[in-house]
């Protein structure tokens, strides 16, 4: 993958796209959320990341660039780097 370790993550455009892509995934997904044992997982994983910006709280990947702790929640969700656990299971 090319975009590893990103200095900043996307623009302005590129996030609201990315976040209306992930809405619709969301949507057609039910709304279904992760178990909390998923959702705590991913949260620690991302803590963990590189591509994490604290200060944001949000992924700094070109494909994503939302802010975890809403994303993490998400069963149609998945990390853009495959580092999250599956949804059934952490
Ligand atoms: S979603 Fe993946 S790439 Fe983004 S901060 Fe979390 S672990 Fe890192």
């Amino acid at each position: 993958m090319t975009e590893n370790h990103p200095e900043q993550g996307p623009g302005l455009l590129k996030k609201a796209a990315n976040l209306g892509k992930a809405v619709v995934r969301h949507v057609a997904d039910g709304g279904k959320h992760v178990s909390d044992e998923v959702y705590l997982a991913r949260l620690a994983i991302c803590a963990d990341c590189p591509s994490f910006d604290p200060e944001r709280t949000s992924c700094k990947q070109k494909t994503c660039g939302c802010r975890v702790k809403n994303k993490a929640r998400w069963r149609s969700e998945n990390c853009p780097l495959g580092k999250w656990p599956s949804p059934e299971g952490a």
